[in-house]
């Protein structure tokens, strides 16, 4: 247990913590950490951390971790010389992993990842030569032989992970990869004995796991992550997955852990706005037609929900990838009863899928420690220091309670009536209910570590002064740009923290100044009624999801629920709107707001606002004039840094450190703002 956590509470989570008997081995509980590639796998002089990042998850009670993804032979690469296992040499450097992992008490398993035609580059091959709509190379068919002998590199790769020191192999079968593709009639156009129908598309599936158990042994956990809803035209009917899910646990199969949705699938399965456990109903069907453990996945971030699912007998195992970054100790917390101390996994991806669809290394918004344990470590100060800390947005609460942890004496004023900061204004969007958990987190967090919490006191500098801090973190934020348009001050004009946070009534009509991230996320509060987020039957109905099983790939026609309002977004740039959303996430939100109709402007300049609307031109010559008839225009025209504070401490010899909003308002951003807090209490 850490420093800042309270008393062990009897496990409210009977099921989760009960061990697995797998017959050869046994898990010490349900929870099984997902394959999350970091990046760190691609390079061998990343071991080391590597090993720390897994290490640190198994002291935190995980029941099962898998690795990122290695490819088993070249052309299985996710990108140029990225992770491979393929000799004994690479092997032989994995049990640094493998041994701190086994010290720590932990099980892990490699995952064996032939990425197939989502490969980034030119000599990737798939079952047929058919280019995935979301990569440039168009892959080769790989020959009858060519099958053969990748099959056998599999098994020599598991062969391998044996020698490592692995407890099994996670064979990922699903999200559109290299097996997923040779299941489909999707990619699948063979006529060879590795096609033509369910049985031959599967037949790679169940000879990669035979061969796989011939050469691992008996004592060898077998994981097949098996693909239970495509979400692609022309995926797998319901039949044909269960009929796979027969055939591979009579090959040997342990366990099956469940995938969700291609990479190019259109339907969202990960990120903030899906339900939770949205595709538990399929982990269900499939735990009815085998015998061995199943797992469920995909939007599982707390015990509550993870222990529902194995109540319900829906799943045996479940697999958290995303929130085992965010808080290393879900799983020991959870057994503890210290939920409330969990630091639950948003769904953003800004800082872990997003960094590895960009070749980044991933980590985590809320935990910048995540896959930098080696270089980011909060230990406990020598010299406790007097520090305040001004503002309780996201950059204020990482820095006062990173600092309160190591030791120091921490005041932490807001001048609001609560904390959160644009996370509070971030939670009340449809979709991103689940900021309200970081808010809790944070609440909790105060209170085990002692920061001294004064709400509703705005600090003055001459507080801070006669204060006598030694140090003083200004993470005072920003306040919303007011673009200098004649007619601002109008009425209908209101700012977005006015509509969201303030709850200022909003008219029918609506004008939206700015297509940002924020832009786009006032534009769904206006148009969206309610949370169906929350509502699963509505949230399949907005995307397109059948429960017609006899349906390939689940996908029927959407029908999103009508717009609430009329909304015209509006930028003065010409570029596309929305494209410096996030990688993985941004596409959801274009299509959000397609869905419900909203008329989008670009190239515009604003000339003014009165009675009768908003005035726009369109280019330098001033053309086209147009009045955008509205009852309200909201503003979203980016921030711009609070920090009033600065000069006057500076002025007065005080040691003043600017992090967040405060620093830097133009890339507003809370991935940057829990970095710079966490890092900053790190130095203090
Ligand atoms: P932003 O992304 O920088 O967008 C600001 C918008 O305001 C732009 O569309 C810009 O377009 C417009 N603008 C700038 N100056 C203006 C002016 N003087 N007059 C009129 N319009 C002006 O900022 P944001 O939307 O406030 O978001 C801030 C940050 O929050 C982003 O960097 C993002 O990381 C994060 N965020 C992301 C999401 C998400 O991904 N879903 C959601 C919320 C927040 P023109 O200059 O072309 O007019
Ligand atoms: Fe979860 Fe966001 Fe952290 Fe990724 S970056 S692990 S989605 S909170």
């Amino acid at each position: 247990m850490t420093a800042n956590s309270s008393a062990p509470q009897p496990n409210p989570y009977p099921h989760l913590f009960e061990p697995l008997d797998l017959g050869h081995t046994t898990l010490r509980n349900r929870v099984v950490m997902g394959s999350m590639h970091t990046g760190l796998e691609d390079r061998p002089w990343h071991m080391n951390r590597l090993a720390a990042y897994f290490a640190e998850r198994a002291r935190g009670g995980v029941g099962l971790m898998i690795t990122g993804g290695f490819a088993p032979n070249r052309t299985g690469w996710l990108l140029p010389f990225g992770a491979k296992l393929t000799s004994k040499t690479e092997a032989y450097r994995h049990r640094t992993v493998t041994k701190a992992v086994h010290e720590a008490g932990g099980k892990i398993a490699l995952q064996i990842l032939h990425a197939g035609r989502y490969s980034y580059w030119p000599r990737s091959v798939s079952a047929s030569a058919i280019k995935s709509p979301i990569n440039p190379f168009k892959p080769r068919a790989l020959s009858s032989k060519g099958v053969e002998d990748t099959i056998d590199d599999y098994a020599r790769c598991a062969k391998l992970a044996k020698l490592a020191g692995y407890d099994g192999v996670e064979i990922m079968g699903g999200e559109g990869y290299f097996i997923n593709q040779f299941m489909t009639p999707r990619v699948n156009k063979r006529t060879d004995k590795w096609g033509g129908d369910a049985a031959g598309r599967r037949r790679i599936a169940t000879e990669i796991v035979r061969k796989v158990r011939a050469a691992a042994g008996p004592d060898f956990i077998i994981v097949f992550r098996l693909s239970i809803a495509d979400f692609v035209e022309d995926g797998q009917t319901w039949d044909e997955i269960a009929a796979a899910a027969r055939d591979l646990e009579a090959a040997g199969v342990d366990i099956f852990n469940t995938d969700i949705g291609w990479h190019e699938a259109r339907v969202p399965t990960i990120v903030t706005s899906v339900p939770r456990a949205a595709f538990v109903e399929w982990t269900a069907r499939l735990k009815a037609e085998v015998s061995v453990p199943v797992c469920a996945s995909n939007r599982i971030n707390m015990p509550e929900t993870a222990e529902e699912i194995l109540t319900r007998g829906d799943a045996d195992l479940v697999s958290l990838a995303r929130p085992m970054l965010a808080d290393p100790e879900w799983a020991i917390k959870s057994e503890q009863g210290r939920t409330d101390e969990i630091n639950t996994c948003i769904a953003c991806n800004q800082a872990c899928l997003d960094h590895a669809f960009s070749n980044k290394h991933v980590s985590c918004l809320l935990n910048p420690r995540a896959g930098n344990e080696t270089l980011l470590t909060l230990l406990p100060t020598r010299r406790g220091k007097k520090i305040a800390v001004v503002g309780a947005g996201p950059a204020g609460l990482s820095a006062a309670v990173s600092l309160a942890q190591r030791g120091h004496t921490v005041d932490l004023f807001e001048s609001d009536d609560k904390i959160g900061g644009q996370f509070d204004i971030a939670r009340r969007i449809p979709g991103k209910e689940e900021f309200s958990e970081t808010i809790r987190y944070y609440t909790r967090q105060i209170e085990l570590s002692g920061v001294r919490l004064h709400l509703n006191t705005r600090a003055t500098a001459q507080q801070l002064i006669d204060g006598k801090y030694d140090e003083v973190v200004l993470a005072t934020g920003v306040r919303p740009r007011i673009p200098g348009i004649p007619g601002i001050d109008h009425p209908k004009v209101l700012t977005y923290a006015e509509l969201v946070r303030d709850g200022k009534p909003v008219g029918k009509k609506v004008a939206v100044i700015g297509a940002g991230g924020i832009g786009f996320d006032v534009t769904e509060f206006l148009t969206v009624e309610g949370h169906p987020s929350l509502k699963l039957d509505e949230w399949k109905e907005e995307w397109g999801v059948t429960d017609d099983l006899t349906v390939r790939g689940f996908l029927t026609t959407p029908k999103p629920a009508p717009a609430a309002r009329d909304v015209v977004m509006l930028q003065r740039k010409s570029s596309s709107m929305g494209k410096d959303l996030g990688k993985t996430s941004g596409w959801v939100h274009r299509a959000a707001v397609k869905a419900k109709g909203v008329e989008q402007l670009k190239g515009v300049n604003y000339e003014r606002i009165d009675d009768a609307g908003l005035h726009i031109s369109y280019g330098e010559q001033r053309e086209r004039p147009t009045v955008i008839e509205c009852d309200n225009v909201i503003l979203c025209a980016g921030q711009e840094s609070v920090r009033e504070l600065e000069q006057p401490l500076k002025d007065a010899g005080v040691n003043v450190h600017l992090i967040g909003g405060a620093d830097l308002a133009a890339e507003l951003d809370a991935k940057r703002a829990i970095g710079q807090g966490t890092r900053l209490a790190a130095g203090l």
